[in-house]
């Protein structure tokens, strides 16, 4: 059975890695330079020219992209082509603020769609399979890159888009689904209709997920390993890079292996924007090396992670990045300290509760609060009010270990928390209404 969708690539050496990445990106800054004029401004402004640009160390010299030029320039200012070339627009889910539109090529949809095809044979994907997409379709990204990934591989394709569970569930079962795309919190809320109707793990013919577009932790991938009875992998990817695709994890589940002979990451100290050697914490600053209608370059992505270059056992000599541990603006500073939704997940799962919670904070009297709402699962649902206290303060104390400030916990009633389909909402921060 193939090991890899395109093997001499997914398993070049570092010196034809390179040899391909210095030949990319001396002809994309030239294709940037003559046809965006926006980014040709900031060039010139930082006073660099195409043939400074020689190899791919050279990137350093140029600027930075953020996602507020992306809004500044909205819709065509990035545009690298001529409309009349472009055959698709993808969208932001507008997570952060106001949403960015991404034109693609015929050219740029398939490269992308290959993306999505390394990702799916990673996870040990082929023709037999019947890989079931429940990401949604339409502007996202999610549904059109892994459905055209999935044909490539030549799966048989279920395009459900998110939503309609029960029916998600019929379509599992009769057509024996064996490969499930969704986010993971999406995933989370399968298993647990599944469950719900009386369905055990061992009933589904599913043996692997790859679940993305939203932070997950680990604790939350042995979650739906266990309810689902698979292997749960992540993908990773964003609209103004393409889309899902743009790493991938394979068999050993240690990070995403980023598709380098397209996209070039960097990891940035978000403050001073000075690159980090390899293993350090920064924000993630990709380049497309071979976009052709949005050809973004140095582009600041604010997700937070690590990049390795440890060897891995499954052949791929691609760079990895570590699961992103959130974007820089997800990030809450709670009475002057930081606090990643992730670690608050990490403590509710370690602590045997349910992956549905919702944090909200608020200022009160000048001073930040933070509230946890947390579902009961109906077996640790109880009457007794003592029982429910206690729970309550044992989770308070495992959380201010980990936090290093005390929120206040309260555990709510099954099904009281809102489920999702896509990106799940797990922050109300009621101080931007003050
Ligand atoms: P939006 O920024 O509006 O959510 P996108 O739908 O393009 O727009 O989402 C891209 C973002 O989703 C990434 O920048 C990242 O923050 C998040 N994301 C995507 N995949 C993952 C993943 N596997 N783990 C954590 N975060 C992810
Ligand atoms: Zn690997």
């Amino acid at each position: 059975m193939a090991k890899y969708y395109q093997p001499e690539i997914e398993t070049a050496s570092r010196e034809e890695i390179i040899a391909i990445q210095n030949e990319k990106i001396r002809k994309q800054v030239k294709h940037v330079y003559e046809n965006v004029a926006y980014y040709r401004d900031l060039m010139d402004k930082q006073g660099v020219k195409p043939e400074d640009i020689q190899t791919i160390d050279d990137i350093k010299k140029l600027p930075f992209l953020t996602k507020s030029d992306l809004r500044d320039a909205y819709p065509y200012g990035l545009l690298g082509t001529d409309l009349k070339n472009c055959v698709r627009i993808q969208s932001t889910s507008g997570t952060t603020g106001k949403r960015v539109v991404a034109f693609y090529t015929q050219q740029d949809i398939e490269l992308w769609e290959e993306c999505c095809a390394r990702a799916i044979v990673a996870v040990g994907g082929n023709e037999d399979d019947v890989c079931q997409v429940c990401y949604g379709y339409g502007l996202f990204t999610g549904g059109p890159g892994l459905n055209g990934g999935s044909h490539k591989v030549g799966c048989l394709t279920l395009p459900m888009s998110s939503g309609n569970t029960d029916r998600q569930i019929q379509f599992m079962m009769d057509l024996g689904a064996t490969i499930l795309c969704c986010t993971p919190s999406y995933a989370a809320y399968i298993g647990e209709s599944l469950k719900e109707k009386g369905y055990k793990p061992e009933d589904n013919k599913l043996k692997a997920g790859i679940f993305g577009a939203e932070p997950w932790t680990e604790e939350m991938r042995h979650n739906i390993e266990e309810s689902l009875g698979i292997k749960a992998y992540d993908i990773y990817g964003l609209t103004e890079t393409s889309g899902p695709g743009v790493s991938f994890e394979c068999e050993e589940q240690t990070g995403m292996h980023i598709n380098e002979d397209h996209f070039y990451a960097e990891i940035i100290d978000p403050e001073t924007g000075e690159v980090l050697p390899e293993g350090e914490v920064g924000e993630l600053v990709f380049t497309s090396l071979d976009k052709e209608a949005f050809p973004l370059l140095r582009y600041r992505t604010r997700d937070l992670c690590v990049l390795s270059r440890k060897p891995c056992s499954c052949g791929r000599t691609h760079v990895k990045m570590s699961k992103p541990m959130g974007r820089s603006d997800d990030m809450l500073i709670i009475r002057g300290v930081n606090v990643f939704p992730s670690q608050i997940e990490t403590v509710l799962l370690n602590e045997g509760f349910t992956p549905n919670y919702q944090i909200i904070v608020d200022r009160v009297n000048n001073t930040d609060t933070i509230d946890i709402n947390i579902e009961l699962a109906p077996e640790k649902y109880s009457d007794r009010i003592k029982d429910i206290q206690a729970m309550e303060k044992g989770l308070e104390a495992a959380m201010r270990t980990m936090l290093g400030i005390g929120p206040k916990v309260h555990l709510v009633a099954p099904k009281t928390i809102v489920r999702s389909e896509g990106k799940a909402v797990r922050v109300i921060d009621n101080r931007k209404l003050h």
